[in-house]
This record gives structure tokens, C-alpha cells and sequence, in this order.
């Protein structure tokens, strides 16, 4: 089918068939230097739904932007069929300042669907909402865990949604979680607009991990193929084993504050008692072990050298989706 309609963002028109980046201008920098925010449009001359790929909602959060930006540098965002939209940093500002959130200290995926007048975080999502959302049928929003916490690549999506359930099933991502929305995610919004979003969670923040972007790769692949949108130039991977649905998860904290050796157990199943790490002092004094609470598959880990009481360490499943009850 041939697909005459002309797509407008931003002010800018993009006709079927055309490629094209938008720079997305919502404020200057406080040196009056522009920021821009690269919106890259492609589009084919068959018709077919629209795909955002974005990335970067928190600026620190490397690994996500690190796969978007193969996404487009492999041409996997040139569509057989409909449209495909990448941003790979939207929160420009956090991204310069190698920082999490905005100047303000404000968290960009906790004001969403902001406001016009709000503050910056909040005009910023605000401008997805009203200038992108409204185009997009389906979203991939690429994050990666907190600090030093390594996540194992995992996509997130609220239970009982048949619908998310199909794309996280094509996807396949080594696992996937079952979480409700929290209000003010981009997430959320994009819930309540009927956009069809995975969101997919991988390695650590300030970091790039070569294994983590090619899970997040492979996954856009099938998800693309399974859209009839996949250049067929692209070779897809299909996995022999499916993805591990999470109902249940738990964090396990340090009983004791100091040095942290972690026994790389992420991605793995352990059985309850085996040891994940060993926690000692600077002094050759004491170790203390870091047991598993119960059987399940280690979902995140603390890669910080040092530990103190309390914090988290390990995010270990409880439950699983598919498990024999
Ligand atoms: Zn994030």
C-alpha cells in the first residue's frame, strides 16, 4: 500500500519516502549556546505503522543511547514500511552534564506529561508529549540501572496487558518484568496515549557494555521483522529460549558496610545459600558472605567497590510468570 500522507513534526513535513533530523530546540544552555535535541525521521514509501526509539531520558544512562545510535549507524531505523523516529538523547542537558537528571536536580521521568510553563524537565516532556507521542504507534524506551547497579538486560511492562505481553514475547529479551507504571514515567503517558511502549533496561549507568547493546539490538530486530518493517538486508536472530517473566522480585541488602567482591553471578540462576559476593573490611580483618535468600535468577548487581549496611546489592527473582506452582 502506498502511503501519500505527509508526516509534520516539529513544523518541519517529512514525506513518505524521505529521510530527515530535526533538531528539537526547547531552551539554550546558560552560556546562550543553542541546544539541540536530534529528532531522526525515516520513512518509507509504503505505508505502515510508526516506532520511536528513543533513549537518554536520563542523561547518564549511556548503554540505552549507545543502542539507538547503532540502531541508526547500522541502518536498521531505514523501514521496509511505515515510519521509524530515533531520539537517542532526550535529556540533552543531563547528557552534558554526565548527570542523571536536569541542572535542577529534577528527574525528566517523573514529570511526565508536564506542562508548557513548568520547569525545564517538565517543558521538555512536555514537547514529546504534544510534538511526538501523538504520531508514534509503538516505543522502545532504553534506560540502564542506576549508579553502579548492573542490570541484565531485561524489558519492563505492566502485567496483564495481552497486547505488551506479544511484543515482549517477539522481543525476547533474556528477561522481561512485570511492573506497574509508576505516574510521571514516560511509560505511563505513553499508557495512557495507547502508545504500544516496551521499555528495556540494561548494564549500568555511565558505562557501555558491548553484550548489553547487542541483547537490546537483536531484540529492535525481531520486534522490526515481526512489524514487517525490517530492511531484509538485516539478518534476525531468533533465540532458542524464551524470555523469563518476572511476577516477583526482591532486593537483597548488605548486612554490613565495606569493601564489596562480587562473584559475577548476573543473569544466573543461584540456589538459595549460594554465596553472590563477600563483603570486607579495608583491613584484613574480617569477610562476611553475601548469601542468596532464596532460588532465582540474579537480576542486578551493585558493581560499587564499596558497600555501606543497607545498601542494595542484588535484585534476585521470587516468582516467575511461567514457574510450575
Ligand atoms: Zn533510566
Amino acid at each position: 500500500m502506498k502511503n501519500n500522507k505527509p508526516l509534520i513534526i516539529l513544523g518541519e513535513t517529512i514525506l513518505p519516502g524521505q529521510s530527515k533530523t530535526i533538531d528539537m530546540e526547547i531552551a539554550k544552555l546558560h552560556n546562550a549556546a543553542k541546544l539541540k535535541i536530534p529528532v531522526i525521521i525515516q520513512r518509507s514509501k509504503i505505508a505502515g505503522p510508526t516506532v520511536l526509539f528513543s533513549a537518554g531520558i536520563h542523561g547518564d544512562e549511556i548503554n540505552g543511547i549507545e543502542i539507538v545510535r547503532q540502531i541508526i549507524s547500522k541502518k536498521i531505523n531505514r523501514p521496509k514500511r511505515g515510519t521509524i523516529i530515533c531520539i537517542p538523547i532526550i535529556n540533552m542537558f543531563g547528557y552534558i552534564n554526565m548527570s542523571r537528571q536536569f541542572p535542577d536536580g529534577r528527574d525528566l521521568n517523573r514529570v511526565f506529561p508536564g506542562t508548557k510553563k513548568g520547569s525545564l524537565a517538565s517543558r521538555f516532556a512536555y514537547h514529546v508529549i504534544t510534538e511526538i507521542l501523538p504520531h508514534i504507534d509503538y516505543a522502545v524506551d532504553f534506560h540502564a540501572g542506576g549508579a553502579s547497579r548492573f542490570n541484565a538486560p531485561q524489558l519492563r511492562i505492566i502485567p496483564d496487558n495481552e497486547e505488551l505481553k506479544l511484543l515482549a514475547d517477539i522481543f525476547n529479551a533474556p528477561f522481561t518484568l512485570f511492573s506497574k507504571n509508576i505516574a510521571g514515567t514516560f511509560r505511563n503517558s505513553c499508557q495512557k496515549t495507547n502508545v504500544k511502549m516496551l521499555l528495556f533496561e540494561g548494564g549500568k549507568s555511565s558505562d557501555i557494555n558491548d553484550a548489553v547493546a547487542q541483547s537490546g539490538i537483536e531484540g529492535v530486530k525481531r520486534f522490526l521483522s515481526f512489524l514487517s518493517m525490517l530492511d531484509p538486508k538485516h539478518d534476525v536472530q531468533y533465540k532458542e529460549t524464551d524470555s523469563i517473566y518476572i511476577n516477583k522480585s526482591t532486593w537483597l541488602r548488605a548486612k554490613y558496610s565495606g569493601m564489596l567482591h562480587d562473584h559475577n553471578k548476573i543473569g544466573e540462576f543461584v540456589k538459595k545459600g549460594d554465596v553472590l559476593a563477600t563483603i570486607t573490611d579495608p583491613f584484613g580483618k574480617f569477610e562476611q558472605k553475601v548469601k542468596a535468600p532464596n532460588d532465582g535468577y540474579i537480576i542486578n548487581a551493585n558493581h560499587s567497590p564499596i558497600v555501606y549496611q543497607g545498601d542494595a546489592v542484588y535484585h534476585i527473582t521470587k516468582s516467575l510468570y511461567n514457574e510450575p506452582k
